[in-house]
C-alpha cells in the first residue's frame, strides 16, 4: 500500500483528499502545521509527498527545499495561484509537479499515481535493484554476480563494467560510452585498456570466451550485453 503523506492546513480540503486517497488504496499520513512535515517524513518515510505551499510555521517552499536535501521522494505541490507555478516547480525548489487550487480530487490522484510510477524508475537508476540478463545477475548492493546461479568473483573494474553493460542490456555502447562510464571522462589512456576488461571478462562469464554470445562485438563501434 502505498504511503502518502499530507501537509495542508486546510481541515476540509485534507479531509476531503484522504477519504478519497484512502478509498484509492493510499495509507495517509496528514499534518497540518509545516513544521511538523519533516518530523513526519522522517518517522514515516512516504512514497510520495503532497505539499500545501502556504502553511503556519514552515513554508511550503522551506518544506521542499529541506526535503530535496534529504530526498528524492515525488513531491507535488498544491499551489493558490497559477501565478506560483513557476516559482514552485521551474526553480531550484524540485518539485515534482503542481496542482493548482482549487483542484478537482480526480485530478490530484491521477497526479500522485503518475509520480509513484515515476518513484520506482528513480530507485533503480539508483542501483538498488539487481540487474539479470542472459544468465546473468548484478547485485551492486551486495557486490555479487552470479553466472547461471553460480556465484563469481570479479575484480572491480571488471564489476563496474559488467554492471554497467548489464545495466543497457540490448542496446550498443561504444568503447567511448564505456570508458567514460568505468574510467571516468579524463582518462588519458587507450582503448585498448576496455578491450582487455573485455577479454577477460568474456573468460568468466562466457560458455566459450573465443564465441562470446553474452558480450557481443559491435564491429567498429562498441560492445552490447545480449538481453536474452
Ligand atoms: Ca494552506
Amino acid at each position: 500500500m502505498p504511503k502518502l503523506l499530507l501537509v495542508e492546513d486546510e481541515k476540509s480540503i485534507a479531509e476531503g483528499l484522504a477519504i478519497t486517497l484512502e478509498a484509492e488504496g493510499f495509507q495517509v499520513a496528514w499534518v497540518k502545521d509545516g513544521l511538523d512535515a519533516i518530523p513526519a517524513w522522517e518517522r514515516i518515510r512516504p512514497d510520495l509527498v503532497v505539499l500545501d505551499l502556504m502553511l503556519p510555521g514552515m513554508s511550503g517552499t522551506e518544506i521542499c527545499r529541506a526535503l530535496r536535501s534529504r530526498s528524492d521522494v515525488p513531491i507535488i505541490m498544491l499551489t493558490a495561484r497559477e501565478a506560483e507555478v513557476d516559482r514552485v516547480v521551474g526553480l531550484e525548489l524540485g518539485a515534482d509537479d503542481y496542482v493548482t487550487k482549487p483542484f478537482s480530487t480526480r485530478e490530484l490522484v491521477a497526479r500522485i499515481k503518475a509520480g509513484l510510477r515515476r518513484a520506482p524508475l528513480a530507485e533503480q537508476l539508483e542501483d538498488e535493484v539487481p540487474v539479470e540478463a542472459s544468465g546473468v545477475r548484478v547485485d551492486r548492493v551486495r557486490h555479487e554476480v552470479e553466472v547461471e546461479g553460480s556465484r563469481v568473483d570479479l575484480p572491480p573494474k571488471e564489476f563496474e563494467l559488467l554492471a554497467y553493460l548489464l545495466e543497457h542490456a540490448g542496446r550498443v555502447l561504444t568503447r567511448g560510452q564505456l570508458i567514460d562510464a568505468i574510467w571516468g571522462s579524463d582518462y588519458v589512456g587507450d582503448t585498448k585498456t576496455l578491450d582487455v576488461h573485455i577479454r577477460r571478462l568474456r573468460t568468466r562469464i562466457e560458455p566459450d570466451p573465443h564465441a562470446p554470445v553474452r558480450i557481443q562485438t559491435v564491429r567498429g563501434v562498441g560492445y552490447r550485453f545480449a538481453d536474452r
